[in-house]
């Protein structure tokens, strides 16, 4: 079998199940997305052709790519992921459009809690080298991934801590107070029908009780402790929830409340200045 006739074993030309493929393919020939379409005659070898066929029976079963190759594009890092973490959206960049277009000090203290594999802590990171930033996740092997990540691109600065939400930062920075509070939290309904979808991916890092809202509603009503007088809280949520989430963050005495969609157009994150 050769790049060609593997690549039409999904898909229709030009279509997303196609693209998947090539991505696939890509990953275990070792090749360059230009060379993948330069070398399409080339043979696959016996063991590679089972290691592709074996993915594609993966994908079949709704199992994202990611936990597939090990790996997920992100901001302009490329993140590991395990079934230990979620598989970063890319949704989420808009968290790091917004946080980048808001006016913070340029030594801003950042924290980011529920970091799953890093994405958010490490793409600020990537950009502003000055920020003291730390990421907090509740559970130990996704923090490893984290903390992987970070040394992957060598993003030394960014501290970790374990722990739940704001529990998780230590003693020592009980004192310090923060110019930004971050947060892509769990946020599905348990009653949506989109998490049946989701099976692959810890539910404890989609789901959320009272309408997915539960830990938006606690990340906002102790942020203004942790937050320096102005300091800004930005909150990824669902595409139905910014009313919900505006409705919090001016009931905790936030304000300059807005909120900004995806490029699907769907409202996605919102934000508000202490
Ligand atoms: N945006 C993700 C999804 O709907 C959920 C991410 C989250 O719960 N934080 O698939």
């Amino acid at each position: 079998m050769n790049i060609a006739q593997a690549l039409n074993l999904r898909g229709q030309v030009d279509s997303y199940e196609r693209q998947e493929a090539a991505w696939l393919l890509e990953h275990i020939l070792k090749l360059s997305p230009l060379h993948l379409k330069m070398n399409m005659m080339q043979v696959l070898s016996a063991e590679q052709e089972q290691q592709f066929l074996d993915g594609l029976m993966r994908l079949a079963k709704n199992e994202p790519l990611a936990y597939i190759i090990g790996s997920q594009p992100f901001w302009t890092l490329d993140l590991t992921v395990t079934s230990d973490t979620l598989v970063p959206r890319p949704d989420t960049e808009i968290v790091i459009e917004t946080v980048l277009a808001l006016d913070l000090p340029k030594v801003a203290h950042v924290v980011d809690l529920g970091t799953g594999t890093g994405a958010i802590a490490l793409a600020l990171a990537s950009e502003k080298s000055l920020w003291q930033i730390t990421a907090t996740d509740i559970y130990a092997p996704s923090l490893e991934v984290a903390k992987f990540n970070a040394e992957k691109h060598g993003l030394n600065e960014v501290n970790f801590a374990l722990g739940s939400w704001y529990q998780a930062l230590s003693i020592q920075q009980r004192n310090e107070k923060f110019d930004l509070i971050v947060s892509n939290p769990p946020y599905i309904d348990p009653e949506d029908a989109h998490v049946a979808k989701l099976e692959y991916e810890p539910q404890r890092a989609l789901v959320a009780d009272n309408k997915g809202l539960s830990d938006l509603e606690f990340i906002i009503r102790e942020a203004p402790q942790w937050l320096n007088a102005n300091g800004w809280i930005v909150l990824e949520h669902g595409y139905d929830q910014a009313n919900a989430v505006q409705d919090l963050l001016k009931q905790y005495g936030f304000e300059n409340v807005c909120t900004v969609q995806d490029y699907g157009g769907n409202d996605r994150v919102t934000l508000g200045q202490k």
